[in-house]
């Protein structure tokens, strides 16, 4: 190893192995110190450096190196022991090296420099100090911070100057930036939201769903909403609820993805869509459905009834000389008969159906999901619209005076076979100038058959009244055989006489009884008049021992105090319990199968027992029949009238038996016609007969006469 030469002296050819002249060349100003810091060298660029807080004609060599650092670390006192610390470190063997950037004032310029002191490589207990100018760099340095910062207070400006939100959120959904319209909008400030999930300004289940995506992302990699604009609903802090648009971009920062939400509050741009649509839909007089949202309803329930089947029915509607009242009174009082209508009409109709007005003093109702069956469905809209005659009939108070109006109805009833709007709305105007005709303050059908019908229908009803009051009604009894051919017992039917229509079979009237409720009154006469017949029986030895079976129909036997009804016909006529039999039908059981068996376990305490009629045509579950207290089967005469010629209705008579066999209870099979079919049920097993066969549904006196 070279000794380090005296350079003060006599100038050495090299230091450290390295030419003098090299080291004099150089733009960095370079000292060599030893252990304790004293300069052992300086080159000439450091020579030449009028600083370091010295003459220029200084002595550089033998001084001390921390004492002229105390001196450059003037102009930063807090950072004086630390730099001294630092090199005391180095020149200890502590520390390799140390940099410290430390700014010169020369004059009015201020220059910067890069202090680096480290360990001389091959030579132990020496130093290298070397002071580079490094002003420029840290002015571009500075200039770029300078520029960063005026560009990110130029975003920020830009960002609180935007009226939509903007926040950023990073991987973990943790807010990032919030501007001032976000602030706006959520109602937050930046403080109170930075670094919280951004899902708080979300309510449920938005804020679910937006959890999912994000771990979604954090699994996957894969963002499901970036991308278009989405109408999704935000919540403010003071727990208000709105309807925004969110837009969601991504972007790296720092190696990491984050996103971007851009949002806006589209309440009001939501009201004035709202407002728009109620302009264009609405009427302005009556807040009802105009022509044009009619029509587009009408095209809809076209397609509903194409699809379904089913058929809905319009009603075209006006007002009895509405024109006098408007023409005598002003047009003031005419809208507000108006507007009672509108409220009336609303008030009449199912939350499903539409009424609209079309204009005047013209309404229109639609109907829809009427029944499959045309005739069903006309008189469904029949109902609708008596109830609408009742309602407009009552008196209004326009401006404090009473006022009588009625108006007069047209019905289309239609299904998928009608094609034209125009030809529908045509035919429910026809139909309601011909109310007008018939006398104002009804209703008419378009198509004549249902008109027909309708009235008929209505005729029918009137007379099922009067036939009732008047006493009309009468039961025959069809006799029953046991099995060995004996009689023992009959089923009451009963028959309808009328004046004008002569016998009515209750296949016709039975329906319509039950549609109008009128099947309560005379199915309580039918139980009473058969239990009066019981005890005539009674009376005689021949009939003592008979059942009388007696059908129920599904509302009779729903009514709440049926068990109390039957009571009372059994007390009223004295009849014994134990010789009645209530035939019910297996629809009446599906529904409400727990309340049915409590009924019929009260019914079955009085003595009274059950059978099952028509059975095999109905739905009943296995699993229900086992729990129903009944007593017979009766297979239905539909399996009977072709059991000797079709094979699968003699499987199924057989089944029948079998089934209720294995359940304990008697099979009786009705409309047994021929000794044959009479046979072949007795060779399966049945237990009872009835039918023409044994004798026909006849007054109580002929059946004593042929018994
Ligand atoms: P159902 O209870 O099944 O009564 C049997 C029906 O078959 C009776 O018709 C009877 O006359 C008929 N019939 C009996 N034997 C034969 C036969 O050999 N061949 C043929 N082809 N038919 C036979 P009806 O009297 O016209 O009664 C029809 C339905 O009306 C009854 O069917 C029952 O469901 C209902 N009904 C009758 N009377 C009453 C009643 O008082 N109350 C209730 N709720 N319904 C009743
Ligand atoms: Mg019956
Ligand atoms: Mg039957």
């Amino acid at each position: 190893m070279h000794p380090l030469p005296d350079t003060h002296a006599h100038p050495a050819p090299t230091v450290a192995g390295i030419p003098a002249s090299v080291l004099d060349s150089l733009h960095s100003q370079i000292s060599i110190l030893d252990r304790h810091g004293t300069i052992r060298y300086v080159n000439r660029a450091w020579r030449d450096c009028p600083h370091h807080g010295q003459p220029v004609q200084h002595p550089w060599v033998g001084s001390s190196y921390l004492e002229m650092c105390q001196l450059y670390a003037r102009h930063h006192p807090q950072r004086r022991d630390s730099v001294r610390a630092q090199i005391r470190a180095v020149l200890e063997g502590r520390a390799q090296n140390f940099d410290f950037e430390y700014p010169c004032h020369h004059g009015q310029e201020k220059r910067w420099f890069m202090l680096r002191l480290a360990a001389l490589h091959g030579y132990p207990g020496h130093f290298v100090a070397s002071h580079q100018n490094t002003t420029l760099r840290k002015e571009q340095l500075l200039a770029g911070q300078q520029a960063l910062h005026a560009s990110a207070e130029h975003n920020q400006a830009i960002l609180d100057n935007m009226l939509d939100g903007v926040i950023t959120i990073n991987l973990q959904g943790q807010m990032e930036s919030f501007n001032k319209a976000a602030s706006h909008i959520f109602g937050y400030s930046l403080a109170e939201v930075l670094g919280r999930n951004v899902s708080m300004l979300m309510p449920e289940p938005h804020r679910s769903h937006h959890d999912g995506y994000m771990q979604h992302f954090q699994r996957t990699r894969e963002a499901r909403i970036i991308g278009a604009s989405r109408e999704l609903e935000g919540l403010r802090r003071n727990g208000e609820v709105f309807p925004m648009s969110l837009s969601v971009s991504q972007i790296a920062r720092a190696g990491q993805p984050s996103f971007i939400g851009i949002v806006r509050d589209i309440t009001q741009s939501r009201q004035r869509d709202e407002e728009i649509r109620r302009l264009a839909f609405y009427d302005p007089l009556t807040g009802l459905p105009n022509r044009r949202l009619l029509m587009d309803r009408l095209k809809q329930a076209m397609r509903s009834a194409t699809r379904s089947h089913q058929h809905a029915a319009v009603m075209f509607l006006d007002l009895d000389h509405f024109k006098q009242l408007n023409d005598t009174q002003g047009h003031d009082v005419g809208d507000v008969l108006l507007q009672q209508v509108a409220a009336r009409l609303n008030a009449c109709m199912r939350e499903m159906d539409c009424v609209a007005r079309l204009g005047g003093d013209e309404f229109v109702v639609l109907l829809e999901d009427l029944s499959p069956h045309a005739q069903e469905a006309a008189t469904q809209a029949e109902a609708v619209a008596n109830k609408v005659l009742y309602a407009l009939g009552l008196p209004y108070s326009l401006h404090g005076q009473t006022y009588d109006s009625t108006p007069s109805i047209g019905i289309v009833v239609f299904t998928h076979d009608h094609t034209s709007l125009d030809d529908l709305l045509k035919k429910a105007d026809v139909a309601m100038y011909q109310a007008k005709a018939a006398g104002r303050n009804t209703a008419c059908f378009f198509d004549p058959a249902m008109q027909a019908a309708v009235l008929a229908h209505a005729e029918l009803e009137k007379d099922l009244r009067r036939g009732l009051a008047q006493h009309e009604f009468v039961l025959h009894y069809q006799v029953q055989v046991n099995d060995q051919g004996r009689p023992c017992g009959a089923e009451a039917l009963v028959r309808w006489h009328t004046p004008q229509r002569g016998m009515v079979s209750p296949a016709q009237f039975i329906p319509l009884a039950e549609e109008t409720g009128m099947i309560l009154p005379l199915g309580q006469w039918v139980l009473e008049t058969a239990c009066t017949q019981l005890l005539v029986w009674a009376a005689s030895p021949a009939t003592a021992h008979w059942t009388m079976a007696v059908n129920v129909s599904a509302l009779q036997f729903a009514q709440a105090d049926f068990v109390a009804r039957v009571t009372t016909a059994l007390q009223h006529t004295g009849a014994n319990p134990h010789r009645l039999k209530l035939e019910l039908t297996e629809s009446m059981l599906l529904n409400n199968i727990e309340d049915v068996i409590v009924k019929m376990n009260e019914i079955k305490a009085l003595g009274v027992c059950f059978s099952l009629d028509d059975f095999g045509t109905g739905y009943s579950s296995l699993s229900h029949l086992k729990r129903l207290p009944l007593d017979q089967l009766k297979i239905d005469q539909s399996f009977v009238r072709d059991v000797l010629t079709d094979p699968s209705d003699a499987v199924i008579a057989r089944t029948i038996v079998a089934l209720g066999h294995s359940l304990g209870l008697q099979v009786i099979a009705e409309g047994v016609e021929t000794a044959a079919q009479h046979d072949f049920l007795a060779g399966i097993g049945c237990d009872a007969f009835q039918g023409y066969y044994f004798g026909r549904p006849v007054p109580a006196a002929a059946l004593a006469a042929e018994h």
